[in-house]
């Protein structure tokens, strides 16, 4: 299936110093997009880290995944909106940003100007790396990232869902995100870690 944005990822060839900095002496990697540092985590550090937390937590290790990719996604939003603050406009930006970082090859489809419905397909997920077998969709991370991501950037609530993942012999994981009037149940239930201002604000 022909797929222009790939054509267009792989025939510009970016380097990793396009996008990142390293400052040796100081042990810092640096931003050149955005101001900021960041560091590097090895996936298969990842795939322990996520062991653990099933192993201590069991299913609470599903919402704390999430809540942690929730903050990531809309704090990476925040950054992004400093360079321009069009949806449209950053969700064209992040397959190159998501590659840059390791984050898998990203297709994004649907509504990207209202994202009234937006679905993320990931090809070669981090996220789930190295787990040959799951009976269920384990990106927990990634779909708070995604739901903290378009939460924030179209100022509405969003329900994400992963409705296919690597490890349950698909060729992607994908994560749906549909803006929703009112928190979901679960959106309630961890309501004190997920916050939506805007629904709290009589204006809108
Ligand atoms: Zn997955």
């Amino acid at each position: 299936m022909a797929d222009p944005l790939h054509e267009e990822l792989a025939s510009v060839k970016r380097q990793i110093g396009d996008f990142f900095q390293l400052d040796f002496e100081n042990g810092e990697i640096h931003l050149h997009s955005v101001k900021g540092r960041a560091f590097i985590l090895p996936t298969e550090t990842w795939v322990t880290l996520r062991r653990e937390l099933v192993e201590t937590f069991k299913e609470g290790a599903i919402p704390f995944m999430f809540q942690i990719g929730y903050a990531v996604g809309s704090s990476f939003i925040e950054e992004m909106k400093k360079v321009d603050p069009n949806p449209e406009v950053i969700l064209t930006k992040l397959p190159e940003v998501a590659a840059a970082s390791g984050w898998g090859r990203f297709t994004i489809t649907g509504d990207t100007k209202l994202g009234r419905e937006v679905t993320f397909s990931v090809s070669r997920c981090p996220f789930c790396h190295r787990i040959e077998h799951a009976e269920t969709p384990i990106c927990d991370f990634l779909v708070g990232v995604l739901n903290g991501l378009s939460d924030n950037l179209f100022q509405r609530p969003h329900e994400a869902k992963e409705t296919k993942c690597i490890p349950m012999k698909s060729e992607v994981c994908e994560v749906t995100i549909t803006e929703v009037t009112e928190k979901t149940a679960e959106q309630r239930h961890w309501g004190s870690y997920v916050l939506f201002p805007w629904l709290f604000n009589p204006k809108r």
